[in-house]
């Protein structure tokens, strides 16, 4: 038995001004067959499971590429180009192959390919048509009737923030080799569920709804996933979809995936979450009696593509006169560069921030000490460990803490602020770039955390997103999409 493997992962703002290049990889995870040498990131952790399990049963792995790079801009074509080729040919020199297992984000977009993952796919089925292929997704894809031709297999991520790679991928790898065994024949179904938005699957009743999903995987229903969708991408597949995999009941898969999507949509308003604007979330922390008050800057999360550079918020914290704070991160090579030249200790004048479009709002000049800086350090996202690159720690007046770094990431963490030295127990208001995916870890320090519908790239307000190409209507810019 011989297993390929490969990971390719960017979650494409199709609005973002930002390309994404060769070095959006490089810097993020780039690694010719080699990630499982490695701690694994959340997108490699199914390359480790997937690796462990076929050794343990005597199998042949091939691994090939792993390339993730932080969400920007579509993908360069050469780019794109190459780092598909690289995937391909490692897979022909692979010789015959039994089962081939893809880690992807689904939402990959190049500029002229609009489904990344399903032409990647498509192209493995003409080379090694008997094999088994299974695809593990990020619930944020979008997911093509092409992608669903090309593979047997595709699972998506259950939980947002994601803490699943692992079972994910141990399921995958299950129901491929029972595929492989002939044990099963899976067919699959998607139903479109009209909606574009965000959906946190840790609170009620999404955290019901998800695990009535994970219950009614019995008997012949092998798999069911909600892909969420990713709303920045504009093409044609973009929301979310109801995926239903069957043992050789294609009827089962339809009618199943039809109920739920339709259930799912019945939730919309209870699944959905309210976001305030920066003034009102200001005014919630200014009033609080307990701390710190998190707030999240949704619209500059560089997770969804967005630069991280935006400055909107840290206008309004310094425009209030708030004090006690611990804002970032914010992503300014330049500003890093001045801090390492300065040296720790320094005063400095900074132009921060506002410098990759319109979207980031204007420069902000301050002048800070540059309390620390420090290289090499991560922060956690579930079990895996994501870069943090070069960070500075810079304080503006007696205690108004502010995170640069040179390599965009969204805060996954507290141990981003905690680990160079800012101590968030201490601080009246923290302010953090994401959307999601800090939220269990900052419970545990938050005395409140209140989402802020910030201006930028990634700002949750669907109803009047820009998408072109998608032509079912969906909620919430139609109220009632199954009616036209
Ligand atoms: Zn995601």
């Amino acid at each position: 038995m011989r297993l390929f493997i490969a990971t390719l992962s960017t979650e494409t703002n199709t609005f973002s001004t930002m390309p994404t290049g060769l070095s959006g990889f490089y810097e993020y995870c780039f690694r010719a067959g080699t990630a499982t040498d490695e701690p694994p990131n959340l997108m490699t952790e199914a390359l480790h499971v997937w690796r462990a399990r076929a050794e343990a049963l005597g199998w042949d792995v091939v691994e090939s590429l792993t390339a993730i790079a932080e969400p920007a801009g579509r993908t360069v074509a050469s780019v794109y180009a190459g780092l598909k080729t690289h995937i391909l040919n490692d897979l022909r020199e692979a010789g015959p192959v039994d089962i081939v297992l893809l880690q992807l984000h689904g939402a990959m977009v190049a500029e002229g390919e609009d489904d990344c993952e399903g032409d990647i796919a498509a192209e493995m089925r003409t080379i090694f048509p008997n094999a088994t292929i299974g695809m593990a997704l990020d619930l944020h894809a979008h997911l093509t009737p092409r992608m669903m031709t090309a593979c047997d297999l595709i699972i998506s991520f259950k939980e947002y923030p994601h803490d699943d790679a692992t079972p994910r991928a141990e399921e995958l790898f299950d129901l491929a080799l029972r595929t492989h065994m002939g044990e099963i024949r899976p067919t699959m179904a998607a139903v479109d569920c009209r909606m574009i938005h965000l959906y946190l699957t840790k609170s009620e009743p999404m955290r019901s709804f998800v695990d009535r999903l994970s219950a009614m995987e019995t008997g012949d229903t092998l798999s069911i996933s909600l892909i969420h969708g990713f709303p920045w991408g504009d093409v044609e597949h973009v929301g979310a979809q109801m995926l239903v995999v069957t043992h050789d009941d294609e009827a089962l898969a339809r009618s199943t995936a039809q109920t739920l999507a339709r259930e799912f949509f019945d939730l919309r308003h209870a699944v959905t979450g309210q976001y305030t604007d920066i003034n009102t979330g200001l005014d919630t922390s200014l009033a609080a009696k307990g701390h710190p008050i998190v707030l999240a800057e949704m619209g500059d999360n560089s997770g969804g593509g967005a630069p991280g550079d935006a400055t909107p918020m840290l206008r309004a914290l310094l425009d209030r006169g708030c004090e006690n704070v611990a804002t970032g991160i914010y992503w300014d090579p330049m500003v890093v560069r001045q801090c390492q030249d300065a040296g720790e200790g320094a005063r400095i004048t900074l132009r921060l921030g506002g410098k990759t479009s319109p979207m980031s709002g204007d420069p902000v000049d301050l002048t800070v000490t540059v309390m620390k800086i420090t290289t090499g350090l991560g922060q956690h996202l579930g079990t895996g460990l994501e870069p943090l690159g070069t960070l500075v720690w810079a304080r503006y007046g007696d205690d108004f803490d502010i995170l640069i770094n040179d390599l965009r990431t969204q805060v996954y963490h507290p141990e981003a602020f905690e680990q160079i030295g800012i101590r968030l127990s201490e601080k009246h208001i923290v302010t953090v770039k994401s959307l999601f995916h800090f939220y269990g870890p900052f419970s545990e320090v938050a005395s409140e955390i209140v989402q802020v519908s910030s201006p930028g790239g990634t700002c949750p307000k669907f109803d009047d997103i820009a998408l072109t190409k998608r032509k079912i209507p969906f909620w919430p810019r139609e109220d009632d999409p199954f009616a036209s």
